[in-house]
């Protein structure tokens, strides 16, 4: 028997707290004091934002990287270093965190906004593709909630169109797509280790180099480095192009380095999470949980699942609520409205008091319809927190709730 609902006074399915741990520990400490003993917090004056990168190459399995200091950041210089420029399109996804959107604005080119696949919710290829004009640049994929998207097709529509990749994993650390690592399958990859992140060093980013070439590697350094060329041996000053300053200091890189050892362990458990909370959800009438590419593995940065609203007899808020109120941390979907309904798109004034870079693709749409599958995955969605210090008993008790709610509303 299920019992009754605790949002109508019955016993909540989960009455202990959820596991949880601490992130940072002495490790951190002994890179920090060893980083301050260097005297010097210049990253290129000291090895910690050296060594950080040298490890992830190395996790990774690729020559070149760079740092950066925030995934907006590192999404900002590999535009850059695709040379996406005034009044280019990027087209990219409708639901994701506004970093993904600011670096195509500030090299005033235009975000074009494609849609999903109904249960990865990462970009459906086709859609990509009935995307691309004559201005079209460069195809921004944003691995969602640590899902790798369907890349396969997607590499095949920027081959026939000769466009750029930028994978934006900020939320899909060693997320893999058919065996290869999301980050590594675009031109470039671009990580956050903003706090929020699998890895944190209270801010910062990585950009991947993925041809390997070293001179495309030396540009992708310099527009991080407002322009200074430092691999040369000799410093090179000269500005040449237009790039900001987003360094990184020997402070998070020395956080980083210790960071970098815990992530492996950190995506295995969240993997594990994930697909015990799908194995224990997927048979109950009208739960659809998320799906992972054939041969991928999702890292779950957060877990999002969907209900089909036509099997419950409450709306998802009211669904999300009960959840709540038997002990789970349940949110309604992820962001509140896809970006391109944010006020930026809606009035598209990317720059106080101008039009500019907007009023040069004046066909360009953000109207309410536009990726309808993306607006769905959003109004019908739930998001539960996944950490790596969960136990295998909160999952189930996580799965237990949903069951609970689910057979009380069920029609
Ligand atoms: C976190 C995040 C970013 C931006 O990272 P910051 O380090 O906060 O600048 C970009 N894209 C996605 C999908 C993110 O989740």
């Amino acid at each position: 028997m299920q019992g009754t609902l605790a949002i109508h006074g019955g016993c909540k399915v989960k009455s202990t707290p959820f596991g949880t741990g601490k992130r940072f520990g002495l490790e951190e400490v002994r890179e920090l004091v060893e980083a301050l003993e260097q005297d010097t917090l210049f990253y290129h004056a000291g090895e910690k934002v050296k060594t950080f990168l040298a490890r992830f190459n190395e996790l990774y399995g690729i020559t070149h990287s760079v740092a950066a200091s925030s995934g907006t950041a590192a999404i900002h210089v590999a535009l850059g270093a695709a040379g996406v420029t005034v009044g280019d399109e990027v087209i990219t996804s409708p639901i994701t965190d506004q970093g993904t959107l600011i670096g195509i604005l500030y090299q005033n080119a235009i975000p074009v906004f494609a849609d999903l696949h109904p249960r990865t919710y990462n970009l459906d290829a086709a859609s990509v593709e009935r995307r691309i004009t004559s201005r079209t640049k460069a195809i921004l994929v944003v691995h969602l909630a640590g899902t790798p998207a369907d890349m396969d097709p997607i590499m095949e529509v920027a081959r026939r169109h000769d466009l750029a990749v930028i994978e934006d994993c900020a939320q899909s650390y060693l997320a893999r797509y058919k065996g290869r690592l999301a980050g590594t399958i675009g031109n470039y990859g671009c990580f956050s280790t903003n706090d929020f992140k699998h890895i944190s060093t209270g801010d910062g980013g990585i950009v991947t180099v993925n041809s390997g070439q070293e001179e495309e590697y030396r540009t992708v350094h310099a527009f991080a480095d407002k322009n200074y060329q430092r691999l040369e041996g000799e410093v090179f000053r000269d500005l040449d192009y237009l790039a900001p300053n987003y360094r990184m200091t020997e402070l998070q890189g020395a956080v980083g380095i210790a960071q970098l050892k815990k992530l492996p362990w950190i995506c295995g458990k969240r993997n594990e999470y994930g697909e015990r909370l799908t194995e224990q959800i997927r048979e109950i009438p009208g739960i659809l949980p998320p799906q992972v590419p054939e041969g991928s593995r999702s890292s779950y940065w957060f877990y999002l699942f969907r209900l089909d609203p036509a099997q419950f007899r409450c709306d998802r808020d009211t669904f999300t609520q009960a959840l709540r109120e038997e002990g789970i941390p349940a949110h309604p979907g992820y962001i509140p409205r896809v970006v391109y309904q944010q006020p930026l798109f809606q009035n598209k004034q990317a720059y106080l008091h101008s039009s500019f870079p907007f009023d040069r693709s004046p066909d360009v749409s953000y109207d309410k319809g536009l990726c309808p599958e993306a607006e769905a995955i959003l109004e019908t969605s739930i998001r539960l927190p996944v950490s790596e210090f969960f136990t295998p008993g909160d999952i189930d008790e996580m799965a237990e709730a949903i069951r609970k709610v689910a057979a009380y509303y069920r029609r």
